[in-house]
């Protein structure tokens, strides 16, 4: 390996709104030789996480700023190329927080050899099941972790409950809605932006209808017209305008499950609060965020993915990937998920 180039993704400033030329630089560096301990991962596949616009912001939002100067911090899955741990074998798939990058070199605090993913480790994942890897970043990955904690752990989803869930055809929200209706919700509505999206989220993704909210002048009108009894549940991807208006709409009892707000993320001041905070009272209502990164490693976790694979290996789950080959031009590819420009879940593969 020791005259292999590695190519990094490397923050050189920090972005004003969407990332723009100059905010990294695609770094060419020779790969340094192993340590004893350590492991040297060939990246396969990353994710295109809406988190990441946080954490290479000033604020770093739950995480500490990653710092000017290092690689670009990402969800990833990878192959074991090269190792000097006696813990970890050559060959071993592993997924999680990795970098934008073709290859890694972790330590052994940075990987564990059982499957208990932790924020900030790579843990193995069984491909013996046949799916693609990249299904380990979605429905087997973050993405389903995410939607079944949010929508069964946090919101506390009961039988016939009526469900509203934004940015329903993206990678969490199209997880949700078929969750929802695999374990016995009521009516489901989504919120996505366009005639395709809001198509997706009916024909594709179980939602019984779809509010498009870039052409309703009256998002909260909408939504009323979907519950004129109010929803139990509400999944919120979107924050801002998107959750004042869902707000209007709690019926008593209801729960929000607050997953992410990517209305705000490129943002540095972010919108005001939602105006309409008293409804909560008013209905006895309860709003609470969370992090996926709290699930990972519990047995509840556990039982989450067996059945999401489960659900997978029935044909009752549709996880769609979006997968693109432009590693050299990621930061384009990054931008998309705040223009809508991703279907399904945004991973780009990396070059052999
Ligand atoms: P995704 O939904 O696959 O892609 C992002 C989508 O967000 C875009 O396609 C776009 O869909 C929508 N969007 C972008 N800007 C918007 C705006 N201003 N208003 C309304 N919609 C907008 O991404 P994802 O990976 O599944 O992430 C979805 C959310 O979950 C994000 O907020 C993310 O941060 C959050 N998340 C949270 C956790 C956690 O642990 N809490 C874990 C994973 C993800 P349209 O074309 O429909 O506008």
């Amino acid at each position: 390996m020791s005259n292999e180039l590695n190519h990094q993704w490397i923050l050189k400033k920090r972005p004003q709104g969407l990332l723009s030329e100059g905010d990294l630089e695609f770094r060419e560096t020779p790969l340094p030789a192993l340590e004893e301990g350590q492991c040297l991962i060939r990246i396969l596949y990353i994710a295109m996480d809406p988190a990441t616009r946080t954490w290479i912001s000033e604020s770093g939002g739950y995480l500490d700023p990653l710092p000017l100067g290092t690689p670009v911090m990402g969800v990833t899955i990878g192959r074991v190329e090269a190792s000097k741990n006696p813990e970890i074998p050559e060959g071993m798939m592993v997924a999680g927080v990795g970098q934008w990058a073709r290859y890694m070199i972790v330590g052994p605090d940075q990987i564990t050899p059982t499957q208990t993913g932790a924020l900030g480790a790579l843990a193995p994942i069984d491909t013996s099941a046949g799916l693609e890897p990249p299904m380990y970043l979605h429905a087997l990955g973050t993405s389903g972790a995410t939607a079944y904690y949010g929508l069964v752990e946090v919101a506390g989803l009961a039988r016939g409950d009526r469900v509203l869930v934004s940015g329903a055809a993206g990678s969490v929200g199209s997880l949700v809605s078929q969750i929802a209706k695999l374990k016995g919700a009521g009516k489901v509505v989504g919120i996505a932006g366009g005639n395709h999206k809001c198509g997706e989220a009916v024909r594709d993704y179980a939602c019984d209808s779809c509010i498009d909210y870039k052409a309703e002048s009256d998002l909260s009108a909408a939504i009323g017209r979907e519950f004129p009894e109010g929803f139990d549940v509400y999944f919120d991807n979107v924050g801002g305008d998107v959750l004042e208006a869902a707000m209007d709409h709690m019926a008593k009892g209801a729960r929000v499950a607050v997953c992410g707000m990517i209305s705000q993320y490129n943002d540095a001041e972010g919108p005001p609060g939602p105006k309409n905070m008293w409804n909560l009272v008013a209905n006895t209502a309860r709003i609470e965020g969370f992090l996926v990164s709290d699930y990972f490693g519990k047995p509840e976790c556990e039982r989450a993915y067996g059945e999401i694979a489960q659900w997978l290996g029935e044909g009752k789950l549709n996880a769609k990937l979006d997968i693109r080959e432009d590693f050299e031009h990621i930061p384009d590819v990054f931008n998309q998920l705040f223009t809508g420009g991703n279907d399904g879940r945004l991973v780009v593969k990396v070059p052999e």
